[in-house]
Formats: C-alpha cells, sequence, structure tokens
C-alpha cells in the first residue's frame, strides 16, 4: 500500500499534477495536511486525476497524515549536511528497497520552505533525490513523480518483513535508547539504530532472529536474566 502526503501545499498547480500523478502510478492513498491553495482550482491541472483529487484525504496535521502505515518517508531537496543525522537521506532506489511489501507513506513538503525538522523526525527514512549540487531544489510535482517511478517501477520484487515483526523491532531499538534515570529516549542514537536495521533485514527470518537477539539484550538490561 502506498499513501503520498503534501504538507501544506501552496501551489494549486502542483496538488492537480500530483493527483494525477498518483493515478498514473496507482498510489492507494492521497493526504493532503491543511493544504494553503484552493483545490477547486488544483482540479483543472488533475486531469484524469481526478477522481483521486476528489478523494483525497484532508487532514489537520502531519499525524494523522500518518496513521495506519508501516513506513514513513519524508523527503528533502536539503540532505547529507555533515554531522546531521536526521538530514542524512537514501536515494529514491533504497527507498523502493525498503518499501517493499509494506503500507509505506511518502511525505512531500512545502514549495516554500519544505518540511521542518519536527516533521521530518515524526518520519522514519529522508529520501533525496540526488540533483545537482549547485541547484538541487525540484519543483514539487516534479520530485514527487521521480519518486513514484522509482517505488513503482519493479513491483515484482521480494516481498519482506511482516509489518508486525517490524513494528516489534522497532519497540525494541526504541527500548534500548530510553536512559534509565531521566526515562528519555536518545533520539539521535535511536534513529541510527533504527536506520542502519531496517535498511539491512531483508528477510522475515532474518528479521526473527534479530528480534530474538534484541529481546534477549532487553531482558539482560533489564536484570531479567535468561
Ligand atoms: N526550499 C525548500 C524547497 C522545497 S521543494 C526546501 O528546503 O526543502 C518542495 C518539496 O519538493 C520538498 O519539500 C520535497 O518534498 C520535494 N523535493 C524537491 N527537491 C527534492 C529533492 N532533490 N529530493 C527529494 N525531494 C525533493
Amino acid at each position: 500500500m502506498l499513501r503520498v502526503v503534501l504538507v501544506e501545499p501552496e501551489g494549486e498547480y502542483n496538488v492537480g499534477f500530483v493527483a494525477r500523478l498518483c493515478r498514473n502510478f496507482d498510489v492507494d492513498e492521497l493526504y493532503i495536511v491543511n493544504p494553503k491553495c484552493d483545490l477547486t482550482t488544483a482540479a483543472r491541472f488533475a486531469a484524469h486525476g481526478l477522481q483521486t483529487l476528489n478523494s483525497a484525504c484532508i487532514v489537520k496535521d502531519l499525524k494523522e497524515a500518518l496513521q495506519g502505515v508501516d513506513l514513513k518517508m519524508a523527503t528533502s531537496s536539503d540532505a547529507d549536511n555533515p554531522g546531521d543525522i536526521l538530514r542524512t537521506s537514501v536515494p529514491p532506489w533504497t527507498a523502493a528497497e525498503l518499501s517493499k511489501g509494506k503500507r509505506t507513506a511518502i511525505v512531500f513538503g512545502r514549495e516554500s520552505v519544505g518540511l521542518t525538522r519536527k516533521e521530518i523526525a515524526a518520519t522514519d527514512f529522508l529520501v533525496h533525490i540526488p540533483a545537482s549540487k549547485d541547484y538541487p531544489v525540484l519543483n514539487l510535482s516534479h520530485a514527487v513523480s521521480i519518486i513514484l517511478y522509482e517505488l513503482r517501477k519493479d513491483t515484482s520484487a521480494i516481498s519482506s518483513v511482516d509489518s508486525t515483526t517490524l513494528s516489534l523491532l522497532d519497540r525494541y531499538i526504541r527500548d534500548l535508547y530510553i536512559h534509565v534515570k531521566s526515562k528519555s529516549v536518545d533520539e539521535r542514537a535511536y534513529l541510527v539504530a533504527k536506520r542502519v536495521i531496517f535498511r539491512g533485514v531483508k528477510t522475515e527470518a532474518e528479521a526473527r532472529t534479530l528480534l530474538r537477539l534484541m529481546r534477549k539484550l532487553y531482558l539482560k538490561l533489564n536484570g531479567v536474566w535468561q
């Protein structure tokens, strides 16, 4: 299942073009968070994606738009600045690998300022289309088209890890980064560990084996020796 999420889009033409692209690439759901433009005008640009636009879910915040998916991916033209873990990116073809067999949401930002750091942090991965170092900022709908092409081009490939196994893995990884005293999570370390592990796990058997290790670690750290 593939969901496209537009956060506060400002241009009617972009929203229309994206609705059309959703139809072109068999996207299952279009979510629009707090649109900043007129959706009736946007319809003029949707062509045969009009039905997709008319049935889009209009929601108030990103949290709502990310409900019910296994994998959340943000996108940005601004990525891979040294030392900035949050903006360490994967390219679209890796995003395609990661999303195989999972209910996936791919989130696109405002034409003016993109996505906030908080919005990026609410997702699992950041996807960046490698473009000119001088000018890597694509038009919103152009960025959507490249990413949808990559996500859809190889539909026959392996389906991988079960979503329940994946969310259990996620929970254990996060648990391992909870400070004993303050009870707060080391978000940076958690994000790195999750990304590395999710990127590497290819099959259900691998995921389950890793899950057993995580569980063992968790139990040992919590004083329950096995
Ligand atoms: N100045 C803004 C530009 C936003 S462009 C910024 O700093 O991000 C609008 C949206 O198009 C972005 O939020 C992102 O979703 C998408 N986009 C544009 N160029 C992209 C690129 N090279 N890789 C991935 N997404 C891109």
